[in-house]
């Protein structure tokens, strides 16, 4: 019997598993593929379970920090043992309220996507009376041929188009409260292979040095963004990355050559890579059935706590570890409780004999599982999670939605 299986005896389906070790591992094998001295920040909205992202956090000598989007994944950071000093607060669409609360758990670096944005930090940061940094977030152009600032990138509502923050600079410095401090890249997620990964990089680091010149930056942080790859609901390893410590440096000598000892710091992020290979859910066979010819079996869990963007009309490339059961004997769909023909996990993919009763796990799950999902869609019971580390079994837990009535709680005009 395997773990998972061995789990969902204990706990009941659908479960997601979470090996800590897995996750520390991986956290401690993208500090070592970075060259020595680049920071390196968990985004939270990969996963934001408190051990989960606990386990991103030891790594002797060279600690990871938090990439934060909300005042929830705030509370994870905090709770999981991260300061407000660790984080970065990003996101385009940060509002008084939660800049304001952000601020006093001592957060003090931001990205930034749009003057209006830069305002807001600063009137937050003034209001609380805590000065604090930001990163112009840059629009640049992903993979394209850039010379100096000149370029074209596609519209977004994520950074400063590039070509307009010469422009912009006088405006954005007047703003109190806040001193940019440097820029943020984030033009790639889940990298096809080391090299495009490494192009990226190179391209990144080229139009931030051209830019911090041309703009006078002070480029105290320059964040590279990421990229790095993990298999999402297919079998697999998560990918090693040989070459980056090199070649990164190899591009950031000549364009930074202040870099080593800290001018600017350099930071990348990392979301799936850190946690993808360390989840698993199991989910149970509640029936079988044909239809038309078609074979359907039917699980306990779909879109409500797996691959909600399938329910967006993007399928996964799901396939299922059918524990305990044989090998692939034909094709079928893997669909889910709901009441809605786009609760489909997997669409006429190989499938082992399955019947009532029987468990599949979708491996790789760690990642944009969840909390990514459909969770309040049907009013199901969320998932049961069991993080592991070492073999034992540190938390069981579920995650709750409950209404609450905020009649007296909320200011008039909304929580804003
Ligand atoms: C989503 C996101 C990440 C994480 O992306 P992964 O592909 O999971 O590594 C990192 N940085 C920013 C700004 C993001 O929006």
């Amino acid at each position: 019997m395997t773990r998972e299986q061995d789990l969902a005896e204990r706990f009941g389906t659908p479960l997601y598993v979470y090996d800590l070790d897995e996750v520390a591992a991986a956290t401690a094998g993208l500090l070592d593929a970075l060259p020595e001295g680049v920071e390196l920040f968990y985004a939270l909205k990969a996963n934001p379970h408190p051990d989960v992202v606990r386990a991103t956090r030891p790594a002797p000598g060279r600690r990871c920090r938090a990439e934060i989007s909300s005042a929830g994944e705030l509370a994870a950071a905090l709770d999981a043992g991260f300061t407000g000093a660790d984080c970065l607060y990003t996101g385009p669409g940060k509002t008084m309220a939660e800049l304001r609360l952000a601020i006093a758990a001592g957060v003090r670096l931001f990205s930034t996507d749009s003057v209006d944005d830069v305002r807001n930090v600063g009137a937050a940061a003034r209001a609380e009376g805590a000065p604090v940094r930001c990163l112009l977030r840059v629009n640049g152009a992903p993979g394209g041929a850039t010379t100096g600032i000149r370029m074209t990138g596609t519209p977004s509502q994520f950074g400063f188009d590039a070509e307009t923050l010469p422009d912009l600079m006088p405006e954005l410095r007047r703003v109190d409260g806040v001193e940019p401090a440097g820029l943020h890249f984030f033009p790639l997620s889940n990298a096809r292979d080391e090299d495009s990964l490494i192009a990226e990089f190179r391209q990144t680091v080229e139009t931030a040095a051209a830019l911090g010149r041309d703009l006078g930056l002070p480029l105290d942080l320059l964040d590279i963004g990421g990229g790095f790859a993990a298999p999402y609901a297919v079998p697999g390893e998560r990918p090693r990355y040989p070459n980056l410590r090199r070649e990164l440096e190899a591009a950031l000598d000549p364009h930074l050559p202040g870099w080593r000892a800290g001018r600017p710091r350099v930071a990348c992020e990392s979301g799936r890579h850190l946690v993808g290979t360390a989840g698993a859910l199991v989910a149970g066979v509640t029936g079988v059935k044909s239809s038309r010819g078609r074979r359907y079996v039917i699980l306990d869990v779909g879109i409500n706590a797996f691959g909600g963007m399938s329910g967006l009309g993007r399928l996964l490339p799901v396939a299922v570890r059918p524990d305990g059961a044989g090998p692939a004997t034909g094709r079928g769909s893997l669909v889910g409780p709901l009441c809605t023909p786009g609760d489909v996990l997997g669409r006429e993919i190989e499938l082992p004999d399955l019947a009532p009763g029987d468990t599949v796990v979708i491996p790789n799950a760690g990642a944009y599982g969840l909390t990514a999902s459909l969770l309040a869609f049907l009013g199901r019971p969320a998932p049961v999670e069991v993080a592991v580390r070492g073999g034992r079994v540190v938390s069981v837990t579920r995650l709750e939605h409950r209404r609450a009535d905020v009649r007296d709680a909320v200011p008039a005009g909304g929580p804003r």
